[in-house]
């Protein structure tokens, strides 16, 4: 195949050339070179690849460039997508990269009501993108139908699976008329994934692009060793440093998200928490608050950050270490987007030493040991039951320990200069 130099090289019509180039792009993205050649030619696909890497245009330039108009309008692509952020993502590049088409689409996700969903479906639409679980209430009410769709895209398995749609998904997949093209996408493989692309994909073309150790290698890394009492306190100063314009920070819970922000506000450093308990106004503002720079910090769940495109985050924090270590990949890959260079900084308490190794052993790189006025030895030295989080006692008996003592002395060397002397130890 011809090597795939410029956006010209992919033969888009010119509807869409012009849409790109509005945009501002001027050469395809290492995924979409790759995918775009086979997909105009009708093949399914199987992309590895992760948000960031401009999959969203790989699939929906193809996918616009192969409809045809046909009136009345009819339900031609459906797009499935795990969050309502990342779904409403995509329903913005269809709009975006389709501006000079005259193609219809709509998006649809929970949490919200169904009536301008449905009035959206009855005034006819060509493209559907959506979360599985209304889309098969919707379904179930025949609301819609997906028997006129030719173009299937299931984005972000990985994660599909990890929130438990893997049901919801092979009931939308059954319902699917045989003759179509699918396109699968997953940041991650296993043979799970593996299983369900095989059961949704015919001869498809394999596309991997930015193995995980790639992305993170753009990304500055370091922990700080810390104990759990501390981490508040750790977090109060680095924000309080200058060039950290635009912070995504994380937690591994929604009740610690909302402790986050309501401490940082506190300290009057503006802050707004997402997490799957917050409505889809309150998801969107803050989201919208944060890109606009209205807020400067974010602090977020791992489900509700998911797919969230956001340029320009200066650094992320993980405030907690998350279990599974290709959480870590995707949390620290929010920084860094297209190809810019981004800061990473995880704090790491004794009981969550186990997932650093994890973490290290995954993305096969031994990251950086920043020193600073909380680093705590034996979060750093801890092993075994130590190095694990406690095993989970039952609700609202005695689980507040009490070596936890949130009293700790603020300063341990009462050094009042920067406490993040550049000063770095390599373990
Ligand atoms: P995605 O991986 O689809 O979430 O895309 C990540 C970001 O890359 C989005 O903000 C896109 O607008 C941007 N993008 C997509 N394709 C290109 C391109 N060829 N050149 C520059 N930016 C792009």
């Amino acid at each position: 195949m011809e090597e795939i130099t410029s956006f010209k090289d992919l033969k888009l019509m010119p509807a869409l050339e012009r849409a790109i180039t509005k945009q501002g792009y001027t050469i395809p993205t290492p995924i979409q070179a790759k995918s775009i050649p086979g997909l105009l030619l009708g093949k399914d696909l199987i992309g590895i690849a992760q948000t960031g890497t401009g999959k969203t245009a790989a699939f929906v330039l193809p996918i616009l460039q192969r409809m045809t108009e046909k009136y009345p309008r009819t339900i031609k692509t459906l797009v499935l997508a795990p969050t309502r952020e990342l779904a409403a993502q995509i329903g913005e590049s269809f709009s975006v990269y389709g501006e000079f088409l005259k193609f219809k689409h709509t998006v649809i996700f929970g949490g919200i009501s169904q009536g301008r969903q449905v009035q959206a479906l009855s005034k006819g639409v060509d493209i559907v993108v959506a979360t599985p679980g209304r889309l098969l209430d919707l379904m179930n009410q025949r609301k819609l139908n997906l028997n006129s769709i030719e173009f299937f895209v299931l984005d972000e398995a990985d994660r599909m699976l990890d929130m438990g749609f893997i049901h919801d998904i092979k009931k939308v997949i059954a319902k699917l008329p045989h003759k179509r093209q699918s396109l699968f996408f997953s940041a991650t493989m296993s043979p799970q994934i593996n299983t369900l692309a095989k059961s949704l994909l015919k001869n498809p073309i394999h596309v991997e692009v930015t193995p995980q150790a790639t992305t993170v290698e753009l990304i500055k890394q370091y922990v700080f060793f810390t104990d759990q009492s501390s981490k508040e306190k750790l977090l109060l100063e680095l924000l309080r440093q200058k060039h950290l314009t635009s912070v995504l920070i994380f937690t591994r819970t929604k009740h610690r998200a909302n402790k986050v922000a309501v401490y940082l506000n506190k300290h009057n450093i503006p802050a707004d928490a997402i997490h799957g308990n917050k409505s889809q106004n309150q998801r969107t503002k803050a989201i919208s608050n944060f890109k606009t720079g209205k807020i400067n910090v974010l602090v977020a769940t791992d489900i509700a950050a998911r797919g969230i495109d956001i340029k320009n985050i200066s650094h992320v924090i993980n405030f907690e270490l998350p279990n599974e270590p290709e959480s870590y990949v995707h949390r620290i890959g929010r920084t860094a987007r297209a190809g810019t260079d981004g800061t990473a900084f995880s704090f790491c308490a004794a009981e969550e030493r186990n997932f650093l190794r994890d973490i290290e052993k995954l993305i096969k790189q031994e990251i950086e040991v920043m020193d600073h006025t909380f680093h705590s030895e034996t979060a750093k030295n801890a092993v075994g039951t130590a190095a694990k989080p406690p095993p989970r006692k039952s609700f609202g008996r005695g689980s507040r320990s009490k070596h936890k003592s949130a009293s700790r002395p603020f300063s341990r060397n009462g050094n009042s200069g920067n406490k993040f002397k550049n000063k770095r130890k390599r373990r």
